[in-house]
C-alpha cells in the first residue's frame, strides 16, 4: 500500500495511524463533533476509531427510507444496539451524547450530518433507491421539525462512493429518476441507448441544497469507491463478497 501518511483530497483527510487508516473531513472536525470514514486499510474496513466502538449503533439497511430516530435518555447502549440491528432502517438521527451512529457501505453513498448548535447529528445510506426515495432530504426535514434545526446550521460531510466516472445504469434506475426529478438529465452522463452513468453525489447534493443547507456546509471527499481499488471496497468492482467500509459520528459534549 502506497498511501502516504497523510495526503489531502477534495474535502477529505486521509490519516494512517499505527497501520489503521481513516478519512476525516477537516470541515466536520472543527465543529468538535467526531466522525470517521473507514478505509479498507482499517482492518478490514470494520474498525472503529475512538471509544465509540462500544457504544455504536447501526441498523439493518435495506435500501428504503426509514429513519431511526434517538431521542430519549438511553439506559441500556446495548439492548438498544440489539434492537436497532433488527431495524428495517436506512439513517439514523439522534441528540444524545457519546452514541455513535453508522452506516455500512461499499459504493452506495455514506453521508454524516450534524448541527453544532442544537448538537444534533445523523448517519444517512443512500445508493440509488434511497436516493430517488429522497431519504437525504426526508433525514435534514426531521432534523428541523423534530430537533429544530435551522438548514442553515447543518454540515454535511458526503463520504466515498462510486462516482460517475464508473456508475453505469439502465433503464431501471433512469426511469424511477425521470419521474421523481425534473432535472434528471444533470446527473446522467448518456452512454449508449437505455445506459448512463450516475451521479449519486451530486444528485444527493442538490437534494440538500433543495432543502435549505448552504453549498458552503456541504463536504464531498469527491474519491470514487471503484477507482479508487487501493483505499476502498467497491461492489460494482469486486462482487457481492467485498467487504464494507463504516461511516460514523458522534456528539462528545
Ligand atoms: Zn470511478
Amino acid at each position: 500500500m502506497n498511501t502516504p501518511a497523510c495526503f489531502d483530497i477534495s474535502s477529505g483527510r486521509i490519516t494512517t495511524d499505527n497501520n489503521v487508516q481513516y478519512l476525516f473531513i477537516p470541515g466536520l472536525e472543527q465543529t468538535g463533533i467526531r466522525h470517521f470514514f473507514t478505509t479498507k486499510n482499517s482492518y478490514g474496513g470494520s474498525r472503529i476509531p475512538f471509544d465509540m466502538e462500544k457504544n455504536f449503533i447501526t441498523v439493518k439497511q435495506v435500501h428504503g427510507d426509514n429513519i431511526l430516530i434517538i431521542d430519549s435518555p438511553v439506559n441500556d447502549i446495548n439492548s438498544l444496539a440489539a434492537d436497532a440491528k433488527q431495524r428495517q432502517s436506512d439513517a439514523i438521527i439522534t441528540n444524545r451524547s457519546h452514541i455513535g451512529i453508522g452506516v455500512y457501505t461499499a459504493d452506495c453513498l455514506p453521508i454524516l450530518l450534524c448541527d453544532p448548535v442544537r448538537s444534533v447529528i445523523a448517519a444517512v445510506h443512500a445508493g440509488w433507491r434511497g436516493t430517488i426515495m429522497g431519504i437525504l432530504s426526508k433525514v435534514v426535514c426531521q432534523m428541523v421539525y423534530i430537533f429544530k434545526c435551522q438548514p442553515d446550521n447543518i454540515l454535511a460531510g458526503m463520504g466515498p462512493a462510486i462516482g460517475s466516472c464508473c456508475y453505469a445504469v439502465g433503464e431501471t434506475v433512469i426511469e424511477p429518476l425521470k419521474s421523481v426529478n425534473p432535472e434528471w438529465e444533470r446527473f446522467l452522463i448518456p452512454t449508449e441507448y437505455g445506459k448512463a452513468k450516475l451521479d449519486l453525489t451530486s444528485l444527493n447534493i442538490m437534494q440538500i441544497e433543495d432543502a435549505g443547507i448552504l453549498s458552503k456546509n456541504i463536504y464531498s471527499v469527491g474519491l470514487c469507491t471503484s477507482c479508487s481499488n487501493e483505499l476502498f471496497f467497491s461492489y460494482r468492482r469486486d462482487g457481492i463478497g467485498t467487504g464494507r467500509m463504516v461511516s460514523g459520528i458522534m456528539l462528545v459534549q
